[in-house]
This record gives C-alpha cells, sequence and structure tokens, in this order.
C-alpha cells in the first residue's frame, strides 16, 4: 500500500497542480516568484491565468528544460528519500565524453532513484484547460510502478499507455523537436502542406532510425504511440520550437534563436535548438552524418551554416540505412 505524494520538480509552462521546486527568479515587479505564486495560487510567468491546485514526497516528476537538469540534479543530491519513484516529462538529452546520456539516466544515475519517462502529444495550454489528449508512460522492468505513474497521471481528459521501452519513448519525445524546427522552417518560407508533411516523414524516419541504431532494444510500436506519431504532429503544428523556427526562416536567419526565443516566448525555452546540436555531435561522433540529412541540416541552419530553404534540398537526399 502506497500513499502517493507528488512534487513537481520544474515550475514552466508545463507545470502545474501539487507541489513544486521552483526555480527562484525576480519578476519585473521586483517580487520572488515564489512568494507570487504562494500568494496568488498561479505561475504568473510561465503558466498565467491557470490556477494551480492546493497543497514529504515519495513520487518526484521532473519536468524543466533540458539544459538545466543536470545543475538540478546537483542541488538536490542527498536530499531524497531511497524510496523515491521518479519521472521525466523532460524532452531532451545531454553529449557526454561518453556519448549521449538520457535525462532518465541522468536522474537515475546522480541521484541513484528509478525514473520512468512520460512523453506525448501534450501542449502544455491544451492540457491546462483540459482539453483531450493522449499521453506514454514509457519503463524499463517494473510494470507495478508504471501503472501508478498511469493511475497517477490518468484522467478523463488525459489518457495514459504504458509501454515497456523508455528509451524510445524518451528519444520520440526528444528527437520530434528538431523536426518541428524543420517544419517551422517551411512555414516560415511558406512552402505549403505537402512540403511540411513530407518534412515531417523523413523526420519520423530519422528518430527512428537514430533512436534504433543508439538502443537497440527500442520497439517499431513505439512510434505508433502518443509519444511518437502523436506528438511530432501536435509540435509540428502548434508548439514552440515550429513557432520560433518559422519567425526564423521569415527573418532570412538573420536573427538569432536566442534573440527571438527571449523576445517571443518570455522565459519559457526552446529544447529543439540544442537538441539538434546534440544529436550532430552524436552523429559526428559515430560518422552517421550522412545517414540523417535532414537532423544535420536542421542544426546547420539554426548556426547560420546553411540558409532555411536548405531544409528541403538537403534532407530528401535518401540515407544509406534504406
Ligand atoms: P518552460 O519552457 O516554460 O521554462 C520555464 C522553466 O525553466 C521554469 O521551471 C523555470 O523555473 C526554469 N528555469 C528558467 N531558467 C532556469 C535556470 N537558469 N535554472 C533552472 N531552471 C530554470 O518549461 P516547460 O514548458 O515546463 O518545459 C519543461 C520540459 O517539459 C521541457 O523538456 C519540455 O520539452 C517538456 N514539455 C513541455 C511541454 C509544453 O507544452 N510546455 C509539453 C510536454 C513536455
Ligand atoms: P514545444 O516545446 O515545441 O512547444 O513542444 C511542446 C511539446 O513537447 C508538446 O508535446
Amino acid at each position: 500500500n502506497y500513499e502517493s505524494k507528488v512534487t513537481i520538480v520544474g515550475s514552466g509552462n508545463w507545470g502545474n497542480e501539487v507541489r513544486m521546486w521552483v526555480y527562484e527568479e525576480i519578476l519585473p515587479s521586483g517580487e520572488k516568484l515564489t512568494d507570487v505564486i504562494n500568494s496568488t495560487n498561479e505561475n504568473v510567468k510561465y503558466l498565467p491565468g491557470i490556477k494551480l491546485g492546493k497543497n514529504d514526497a515519495n513520487m518526484l516528476v521532473f519536468v524543466t528544460p533540458h539544459q538545466f537538469m543536470e545543475g538540478i540534479c546537483r542541488k538536490l543530491v542527498g536530499k531524497i528519500k531511497g524510496d523515491v519513484q521518479a519521472i521525466s516529462l523532460i524532452k531532451g538529452m545531454e553529449v557526454k565524453m561518453e556519448g549521449p546520456c538520457m535525462i532518465s539516466s541522468l536522474i537515475s544515475e546522480q541521484l541513484g532513484i528509478n525514473c520512468c519517462v512520460l512523453m506525448g502529444a501534450n501542449i502544455a495550454n491544451e492540457i491546462a484547460v483540459e482539453k483531450f489528449s493522449e499521453a506514454t508512460v514509457g519503463y524499463r522492468e517494473n510494470r507495478e510502478i508504471a501503472e501508478k505513474w498511469v493511475q497517477l497521471f490518468n484522467t478523463p481528459y488525459f489518457l495514459v499507455t504504458a509501454v515497456q521501452d523508455v528509451e524510445g519513448v524518451e528519444l520520440c519525445g526528444t528527437l520530434k523537436n528538431v523536426v518541428a524546427l524543420a517544419a517551422g522552417f517551411v512555414d516560415g518560407l511558406e512552402m505549403g502542406n505537402n512540403t511540411k508533411a513530407a518534412i515531417m516523414r523523413i523526420g519520423l524516419r530519422e528518430m527512428k532510425a537514430f533512436s534504433k541504431l543508439l538502443f537497440s532494444s527500442v520497439k517499431d510500436t513505439t512510434f505508433f504511440e502518443s509519444c511518437g506519431v502523436a506528438d511530432l504532429i501536435t509540435t509540428c503544428l502548434g508548439g514552440r520550437n515550429r513557432k520560433v523556427a518559422e519567425a526564423f526562416a521569415r527573418n532570412g536567419g538573420k536573427r538569432s534563436f536566442d534573440e527571438l526565443e527571449a523576445e517571443m516566448l518570455q522565459g519559457q525555452k526552446l529544447q529543439g535548438v540544442s537538441t539538434a546540436r546534440e544529436v550532430y555531435e552524436v552523429l559526428g561522433h559515430r560518422g552517421w552524418l550522412e545517414l540523417f540529412p535532414l537532423f544535420a541540416t536542421v542544426h546547420e541552419i539554426c548556426i547560420g551554416r546553411l540558409p532555411p530553404s536548405a531544409i528541403v534540398e538537403h534532407s530528401e537526399r535518401k540515407p544509406r540505412f534504406e
């Protein structure tokens, strides 16, 4: 009998309900973000307009931009009880000397706790107003723990399924952000829906091939779950990565992603640009650059080595793995 006491680590656009660990910031008004959240029950910076739920956790939900996770884990080392279960909603990865490290592995290794993942077609603002969506929990071995997470997250408007493929689920959520940038470039160049669909198809093919090359255990069926094709579609239609990439292409690549992110997202963070760089590093180290023309081209566009218009002519080159 396990009484669930949940804490969310992160307080961004996708952090809501129950206790939260909040990265402290001073608002333009001079007030602390935590004071305002505590007094108004609203995250005025990252999820304005939504009232948060009322509130010693044994279930930790990690949801912060992936680039901050190493630092956050360092702050949490030694502060977590032994019987804690974790789940990561974080889309992204780290690249270390030894190779790529998924964020759930980083959490597991640094904090010594089991970590599942939850990914899916889950644009946060829509979930916050209870519009129906689905999600996928990825787990390694322990089906019982996965079922606990499913029970915890499931609501009539948020339908969760568990699959035994933690790497596949996490890589889907991570890699679709790179494809979303490509889709955004196509939108910015006004190339139309057929071209965008072609880019999404090529992107999905690269997501699957890359995931399976990194982890031979990754299952084909995972790409048909919410974390796979559905998340790819929603992010390429309505996500932040798509939106900022569209603006980047409209400006002919003359304004940097950093500048556009700061201007358009008010402190929220893009995951796709750093993920594209991380994926590119892995491709370079392993000699796979020619196998993944779309992933490689997205990074080269982001850093200004290629113009946004390169997305179609470069990505359609047939990779050798087919
Ligand atoms: P966000 O983009 O709204 O970023 C704000 C968060 O970053 C806040 O928690 C803030 O405290 C934190 N932060 C800002 N600067 C920091 C710093 N220097 N150090 C530590 N923390 C700092 O975050 P989000 O939208 O909640 O996204 C978090 C993760 O969830 C990402 O990996 C994202 O891909 C994933 N995700 C987001 C959505 C969505 O629709 N927002 C949906 C599914 C998954
Ligand atoms: P963006 O970060 O591009 O908004 O994507 C959100 C997401 O992951 C939806 O599932």
